[in-house]
């Protein structure tokens, strides 16, 4: 399997030392014939605003909105989950997204006094152990469609979710040691995806 991590802005690095860390090499994606190359995408953590303008200036903005309409697996941590969402509150005026998770997120929802926090949290991979979450003025997600999985939440509020294809969180768990995330989203997320539609 081809990951590339989209490579215009925000925590690429971490992401894609993380991936290596699960036996995988990434592409890192600035244009167009990267994006053609992978199989699933990664999106980092950053500002979804610069994100999504710096897509449309790569000529990636519309290539990857079909891409995962198309059913392209994708993991999107804080600013990636923003950019998955159909729907934000807080957004700046005229903030796009690629769209394709049924959600609607907050944007830097925990708000200013606790902008960045650290709790240990459980995640429903069937794992008992917690994962260690890192929020850096994170998105929590305020309504959920009837297709989406809550995998972990914050005082009720879903800070990680999925579809069949896609993965978002509102923590970084590129920050940490723990790839738990990641190896879920390769494992239980991409692979069936990509098994389905050989
Ligand atoms: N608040 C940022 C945004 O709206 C996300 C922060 C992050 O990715 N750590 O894009």
């Amino acid at each position: 399997m081809k990951v590339g991590v989209l490579s215009l802005q925000g925590d690429v690095r971490e992401h894609v030392s993380a991936l290596i860390s699960c036996g995988i090499n990434p592409v890192e994606v600035r244009r167009p014939s990267e994006l053609a190359q992978i199989d699933a995408l990664v999106i980092p953590g950053g500002e979804s605003t610069t994100i999504a303008q710096l897509s449309e200036i790569f000529g990636l903005y519309q290539p990857i909105r079909e891409r995962i309409a198309a059913g392209m697996p994708v993991y999107g941590s804080c600013a990636g989950m923003i950019l998955l969402a159909n729907n934000i509150l807080d957004s700046k005026a005229g903030q796009k997204t690629f769209g394709g998770l049924d959600i609607t997120v907050r944007r830097n929802a925990f708000g200013r006094q606790v902008d960045s926090f650290e709790s240990d949290i459980s995640f429903a991979d069937g794992s008992s152990h917690l994962i260690h979450a890192v929020f850096i003025r994170a998105p929590w997600v305020e309504e959920i469609g009837a297709n989406i999985e809550v995998l972990a939440t914050i005082d009720e509020h879903p800070v990680a979710v999925r579809s069949a294809s896609i993965l978002a969180t509102s923590f970084h768990p590129e920050l940490t040691h723990d790839h738990r995330i990641h190896r879920y989203f390769l494992e239980e997320v991409a692979k069936p995806a990509l098994e389905k539609v050989k």
